[in-house]
């Protein structure tokens, strides 16, 4: 059925680079005879799922939308497909992304443009914005993202679906096509807190294969989301995070919900972290410089494209500035371009440096701002989803500007989840629950009943 409704509305959302028909009716087939043979099943199995097209994939073409991977497919597995595929989760295809997942509407993809399902006029968000159209299209129930600086929850909050960031480490970054290393965070997707809850309790758990990967046991974050209750909760609403900047109809959606959780006995409190005003400008340092470092793989002759010049001599050089100007798009050149500048010799203390003392303030605002909340909340963004043309890709400033309510958990390392508060204009509007890092089953038990 979710094959059928890819086939017919995918001229329209254009969520997917790759559709995995033979994969998806193969893994099906074996759980349906598994169930027969009375094989104990995961809760999950037999659900089908759609992948970022940033998560490796053995034997399937992987190209994390961009020209330099265009034919690229993985000899090895990630450990998210490797637990997808055990459990018995048909993939029904890899989604589409900004190139490396550097954006906020998917428009910087080689792979053509990912359409919003609730007005085709619209952007998906992104990075993940072909994860999250195919949630919201109907064509997956089930989708995996990754979030760098806020491309699950962005993406869901335009979407009207529900995104998750976990705790840094809570989910093996093996391969998944790396962007930022410090930053980067798989995230699981679905249409309501309770799907993303069982999918985020399938991906977590200690991976030996990453360095970074935590070891900490998994909670039931499903029935943490069921049984939850706001209750006596303290909601710590960041004082940097709302107004100034913000669509008014994305405010009056945030405010609405504030009162929902109110009125079933959550308390409402305001809470300062002063150093969210300088996270943006720390982000739009440190990815980039860490892009730079991460994309210097893509050299030609390892793997992916190979573009020899046209004229004068062919050295490893030429072949690598040749293939890196063919294959790489506007956005991906613009930050290594960024990077490479900020990590340079007689810049990286000023810039690099600076930034780094950023982002340590912005922990201990984190860590402070806890102490009198449970949970701290904001709209997941300033705006709705964009319109295509003069509001989207063409001003990338504008852009990263809309990363500022999400991009500090990044930072931080912390969990946040984005969960749908409504429309503004028949658009959905996102809000945003951030907990402590490995506290992830906290976002839950304010999720599932603010639900
Ligand atoms: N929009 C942000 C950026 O362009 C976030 C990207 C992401 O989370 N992958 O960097």
């Amino acid at each position: 059925a979710h094959l059928d409704r890819i086939r017919e509305t995918e001229d329209d959302f254009g969520s997917f680079i790759t559709v995995t028909d033979d994969l998806a009716l193969t893994t099906a087939k074996d759980v349906d005879d598994r169930r027969a043979r009375g094989e104990d099943l995961h809760a999950l199995a037999g659900v089908p799922i759609a992948l970022k097209d940033l998560v490796v994939t053995e034997g399937v073409r992987t190209t994390a939308a961009s020209k330099i991977l265009e034919n690229w497919v993985p000899p090895y597995e990630s450990t998210v497909h490797l637990k997808v595929k055990a459990a018995g989760l048909p993939v029904l295809g890899k989604t589409n992304l900004d190139e490396f997942a550097m954006g906020s509407t998917t428009e910087h993809s080689a792979f053509g443009t990912t359409r919003n399902p609730w007005n085709l006029d619209h952007v998906p968000g992104g990075s993940s914005g072909g994860a999250a159209a195919a949630l919201a299209g109907f064509q997956a129930p089930l989708s995996v993202g990754t979030d760098t600086g806020g491309s699950v929850r962005q993406p869901a909050a335009f979407t009207g679906t529900v995104g998750v960031k976990p705790t840094y480490g809570s989910i093996s970054r093996y391969g998944i096509i790396a962007m930022a290393s410090s930053l980067d965070q798989v995230g699981p997707m679905g249409r309501s807190v309770a799907d993303a809850a069982a999918l985020h309790g399938l991906l977590a758990g200690h991976d030996p294969l990453d360095s970074t990967s935590l070891p900490d046991p998994v909670a039931d974050f499903v029935s943490i989301a069921k049984n939850g209750s706001l209750k006596g909760k303290k909601l710590g609403v960041i004082k940097q995070l709302i107004g100034d900047g913000y669509e008014a109809g994305v405010t009056a959606a945030f405010t609405a919900a504030l009162d929902v959780a109110a009125a079933a006995g959550a308390e409402i409190v305001e809470v300062d972290c002063p150093a969210i005003s300088y996270a943006l400008d720390a982000y739009y340092l440190i990815m980039p410089s860490e892009v730079s470092s991460n994309l210097a793989r893509y050299d030609g002759m390892r793997y992916g494209l190979r573009v020899e010049p046209e004229t004068g001599p062919v050295t490893a050089e030429t072949v690598m500035s040749a293939t890196r100007a063919a294959g790489f798009g506007a956005e991906v050149k613009r930050r290594i371009i960024l990077g490479t500048y900020a990590l340079s010799a007689g810049y990286y203390d000023a810039y690099y440096g600076s930034a780094q003392k950023i982002r340590t303030l912005v922990q201990r605002d984190f860590a402070k701002a806890f102490a009198s909340a449970d949970v701290l909340v904001s709209p997941t963004a300033p705006t709705t989803a964009l319109r295509f043309g003069a509001e989207s890709a063409s001003d990338p400033m504008a852009l990263y500007l809309g990363d500022v309510a999400t991009l500090p958990a990044n930072l931080a390392g912390i969990p946040g989840l984005s969960l749908p508060a409504g429309l503004s204009d028949g658009l959905p509007v996102g809000f945003q629950i951030l907990a402590p890092a490995r506290e992830d089953a906290r976002m839950y038990a304010v999720a599932g009943p603010l639900e």
